[in-house]
């Protein structure tokens, strides 16, 4: 009854603040049905008005408190048949850029609980492991560390992450999800079972690759466009229990690559043969090398650029991070296992630095980081931060023209760059003279072993719709869904080859550092860095995309566009979800 009270003072506060904008007995409806709440509290509306980027802010009409689907859907309903209308968007943990969880005409619905944020009454319940099935059920607003720690007790893991664990379930699987395991198991929308989603329409539905698909591939890498997950299903692993965490250095680009691109290709091979996670790391500035996600390397092992050899290659050293996990089974050989792999790559030989963690606290490393920004008050200030989808054919253009060039000697942040491959089919498998292609839904049939397809996998049902590679005999082999780790059919854009690179320059403003420093500095330069990409061709796709105009977004999603088009018209027609992406107007 005091929850119910509470949301009726907001209620009332808020029809005063946005006087006819809102219809009042529409609100009643949605704060007074459920457990959920509906708040104009100043602090909680300041909290869902900004976000880690720092650099966009919007204030919502109200923040909802949900205890339940339900409430959302309740509430999402109430929006899209409201006469006036109004926008809803989803808010995970805020960690987003460029406002991208934000609204100013509408409800921000806080999904995620953690300090400064709380949930309804009712309260949605925790992570559901079911071991034997080997998958976890968890609210979409959950954060990965809390998965975790929940899988963990039955001695299970998710297989994909992200290097930073206090991002929501929800808000991870709008973009894709990625770190140095994607190479292995492929982002995180490729390890989701399930989803309950609440579409712009207000209905909850459940979603899989058999029940509503057009849904589930829509929601996944959908950028909140299309639903608020309430519900995801999460495929899990056996967990391991300690990490070998390496780096060793390279001077030499292409040496550095090429050995990235050898690991992640070793994807097919038996555990002991191949790391669990492959990333890297840009260093073109000394003070980095020691610092934040490198303090790896400090205070036992402080390095020097200088001594590495990075002075004839315009200063630049870059670094190769690989881990391997262990337990018990393999605890005796795991040091054989390391130094097989590591003789077969060409990195600078005095450059091998290796630690030894429990697992957690090798997923939970960002966290460390930012306890030790946040102590020094480093974390609360703008994040420009750039992200690329990068093809392998131009990165040593990328090379060439942004780390040698363009980022000069400072860069206010680390820059990561790791590959991943869209499709896990092994070379080897493939004839002579095959090459991949995209294959429609339903343009295949399969007219039986021989002349036209060679089926190879667990095909359930339905369309065949994914990779195939022909041979110059029109005889195909289509890849099985377990080798293509980015499924076509989410919503999530990748550049059009086979690898693709994730570059990262994830930069930290200082309002009263060197002009190098400066909000307005690092801004220009991410534009400088965009415009050389266009004006050299490379091709890149934006991950975590900002763009403003719609022209720009049909330029990002390219082939893609009709279709993102259509499911918007199918699952939100009225254009109510995640306005803060600036991808469609509010049609009211
Ligand atoms: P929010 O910022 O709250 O929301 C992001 C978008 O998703 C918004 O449009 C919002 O409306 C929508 N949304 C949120 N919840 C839902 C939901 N339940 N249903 C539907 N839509 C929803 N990404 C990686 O892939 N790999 C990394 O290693 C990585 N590391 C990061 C480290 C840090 C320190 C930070 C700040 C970000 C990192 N990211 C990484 C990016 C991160 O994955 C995205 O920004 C993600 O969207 C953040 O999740 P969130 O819960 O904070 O989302």
């Amino acid at each position: 009854m005091a929850t119910k009270l509470v949301s009726l003072f907001a209620i009332c506060r808020l029809i005063m603040t946005v006087g006819l904008t809102l219809d009042p007995a529409e609100l009643l409806r949605v704060g007074m049905d459920g457990q959920g709440q509906l708040s104009v509290d100043a602090s909680e509306v300041e909290t869902a008005s900004v976000d880690f980027g720092g650099m966009k802010r919007a204030k919502p009409l109200a923040v909802y408190l949900p205890g339940s689907a339900e409430d959302i859907a309740r509430l999402v309903q109430a929006a899209y048949e409201s006469a006036h209308g109004f926008t809803v968007s989803a808010r995970g943990h805020g960690h987003s850029i460029n406002g991208q969880a934000q609204t100013s005409n509408g409800v921000v619905v806080q999904m995620s609980s953690s300090e400064g944020t709380r949930l309804g009454s009712g309260k949605p319940a925790g992570p559901r492991v079911y071991d034997k099935l080997m998958y976890v059920d968890v609210w979409g607003g959950e954060l990965w560390i809390d998965v975790l720690k929940s899988t963990l007790k039955h001695g299970l893991a998710p297989k994909s992450w992200t290097d930073y664990l206090y991002l929501s379930v929800g808000g991870t699987l709008s973009n894709a999800g990625i770190s140095g395991q994607a190479f292995n198991h492929g982002p995180q929308i490729s390890n989701v079972h399930e989803l309950d989603v609440v579409t712009g329409k207000g209905e909850l539905r459940t979603c899989s690759e058999r029940q509503n698909p057009e849904l589930f591939h829509a929601v996944l890498g959908g950028l909140g466009q299309f639903g608020i997950i309430t519900s995801a299903r999460i495929a899990l692993e056996p967990a391991p229990q300690r990490v070998r965490w390496i780096r060793v250095l390279y001077s030499n680009f292409s040496a550095f690559t090429h050995d990235q691109e050898y690991l992640i290709s070793l994807h097919g091979q038996a555990a002991a043969l191949k790391f669990d996670y492959v990333e890297g790391f840009v260093i073109v500035d000394e003070g980095l090398i020691n610092n934040w996600r490198s303090s790896f390397f400090s205070p036992h092992n402080p390095v020097k650029i200088s001594s590495l050899g990075a002075d004839g290659n315009g200063g630049v050293l870059y670094c190769l991070e690989i881990t391997k996990n262990y337990d018990d089974s393999n605890a005796d050989t795991i040091d054989q296992e390391v130094e097989d792999l590591l003789k077969k790559l060409n990195y600078i030989p005095a450059s091998v630095f290796t630690t030894d963690l429990p697992y957690v606290d090798f997923l939970d490393r960002v966290h460390k980081a930012e306890l030790k920004l946040r102590s020094k008050g480093l974390w609360d200030v703008p994040h420009p931060w750039l992200n690329l989808f990068v093809p392998k054919s131009r990165i040593s253009d990328f090379d060439e023209g942004v780390f040698k060039g363009i980022l000069g000697n400072k860069t206010s942040g680390p820059i990561l760059i790791y590959p991943m491959n869209k499709n896990k089919m092994a070379h080897s498998h493939l004839l002579k003279d095959q090459i991949f292609v995209t294959v429609k839904a339903k343009s295949d049939g399969i007219d039986g072993p021989r002349g036209k397809i060679l089926v190879s996998g667990d095909h359930p049902t339905g369309p065949i719709d994914g990779m195939v590679a022909l041979c110059p005999l029109l005889q195909r082999t289509v890849i099985p869904k377990e080798h293509m780790p980015w499924d076509e059919r989410s919503s999530t854009v990748t550049p059009d080859e086979d690898v693709f690179y994730l570059v990262a320059l994830l930069r930290s403003a200082l309002e009263n550092g060197e002009e190098t420093q400066t909000l307005e500095y690092l801004s220009n330069q991410n534009h400088q860095i965009l415009r050389f990409c266009d004006e050299a061709g490379i091709g890149i796709k934006q991950y975590l995309p900002h763009y403003t105009t719609q022209k720009e977004w049909m330029d990002h999603f390219g082939e893609k566009w009709s279709k993102f088009y259509t499911r918007k018209m199918d699952f939100d027609p009225r254009h109510i979800l995640a306005t803060g992406q600036r991808i469609f107007k509010p049609s009211f």
